[in-house]
């Protein structure tokens, strides 16, 4: 068989029904074309999933022969998570002089930041990190005009190359092919868009004109994200879809704020300083004194807090403790990836409790 499924690329076979490209061989005997694998039919029609491994090494020979090309390489990072979907090796993955940098999901932040001041910090948080690219766009795949500039700054870079989309799964890399397709051919969603891991499964190759494509490469997976330790219906809760409202929070010494399940932040010595916390406005910040916080976890773990599960708390793995301080000199960010971020503005030392897989970070204030 070499029919490739619409939704995903994938090579369509009836052998095994955890490996990638699977179709019920009945299915499969009635259709003829126009194939969905099982997972993507699932996704489009039910909203569900079904696991099946990655193999990496594929992947990494799929790098190999895109290096080959010569392509021109969009990297689609979402902007909301940029420590889980940085590729900082790209220059080493690709040639630098053909990379072009997509930060996604830019209406995540709209109401409550200056987009220049944010473009200026992630020309700087390239240059700091020795990054080289000819080009970076902030966009929303939901917005036609950034769609439009995206399309723009390829024609203007692509020559007669082949487009390849590279990024971590979730970033949206989907979202924007689909919707570049339908500026350029009007036709909607023809790859799967979700928000599981690896929707995007093989390269699928989308005629740009006579001679080149654009090219949906599959989704990396970073072991370090939430993402891999979460059911689906927890991912959606965690997912912000639109604009994120800051929340403020002025804590004393001594109290203690829980971001859901995920982490508990002990405020151990200062002065009063303010906590904003930029997560999905869904998510559930709780403040309490530090001296009932070991109760209240105990108590609520499975009912106010609720996420992570149970079961998805063992995959998390042991509890943790983390020690930041911060001062006045300087605005700072504690980045939970996958999850979102607090600035923290103020003097004093915080200690954080939470799992062995959630990775928590500090970098210069973003806003
Ligand atoms: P891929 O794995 O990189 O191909 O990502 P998808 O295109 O499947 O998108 C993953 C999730 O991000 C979905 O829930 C999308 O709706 C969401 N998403 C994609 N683009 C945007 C965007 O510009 N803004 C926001 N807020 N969400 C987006």
């Amino acid at each position: 068989m070499k029919e490739k499924c619409v939704g995903c690329g994938a090579i369509i076979q009836t052998e095994d029904i955890s490996k990638k490209g699977y179709i019920d061989p009945l299915v499969y005997e009635k259709k003829k074309e126009d194939f969905y694998c099982k997972r993507c039919f699932l996704l489009r029609n039910y909203n569900s999933n079904i696991e099946y491994e990655f193999d990496s090494k594929e992947y990494l020979e799929n790098l190999e022969s895109i290096k080959e090309n010569n392509g021109l390489i969009v990297h689609v990072v979402d902007i909301f998570d940029l420590n889980g979907t940085l590729l900082t090796n790209i220059n080493k993955l690709f040639n630098t002089k053909n990379i072009i940098f997509a930060f996604n999901k830019v209406d995540l932040y709209m109401n409550s930041i200056n987009i220049n001041r944010i473009n200026h910090y992630l020309r700087v948080l390239l240059k700091d990190l020795n990054i080289k690219y000819i080009d970076l766009a902030l966009i929303s795949s939901f917005k036609a005009n950034d769609i439009q500039n995206l399309i723009d700054l390829i024609a203007k870079y692509k020559g007669n190359k082949n487009v390849y989309f590279v990024g971590m799964t979730n970033v949206g890399k989907s979202s924007i092919i689909n919707k570049i397709i339908k500026n350029m051919v009007n036709e909607e969603n023809i790859i799967t868009v979700s928000n599981t891991m690896n929707t995007t499964t093989d390269n699928i190759y989308i005629p740009y004109d006579k001679k080149t494509y654009l090219v949906d490469t599959p989704g990396i997976i970073n072991k370090k994200h939430l993402m891999y330790y979460l059911d689906k219906e927890s991912l959606e809760t965690i997912t912000p879809k639109k604009f994120i409202k800051p929340k403020t929070f002025q804590l004393f010494p001594k109290q203690t704020l829980f971001i859901q399940g995920f982490a508990r932040i002990d405020f151990v010595n200062g002065e009063r300083s303010s906590f904003v916390t930029n997560f999905n406005n869904d998510l559930l910040i709780h403040r309490t004194k530090l001296e009932n916080a070991d109760d209240f976890y105990e108590k609520h773990v499975d009912d106010i807090l609720k996420i992570p599960n149970t079961q998805e708390r063992i995959r998390l793995g042991n509890i943790k403790v983390l020690t930041f301080n911060f001062d006045l000199e300087d605005k700072i960010d504690l980045v939970i990836s996958g999850l979102g971020f607090i600035s923290i503005y103020g003097e004093g030392k915080i200690e954080i409790k939470t799992f062995k897989n959630v990775d928590i970070t500090k970098r210069k204030a973003i806003i």
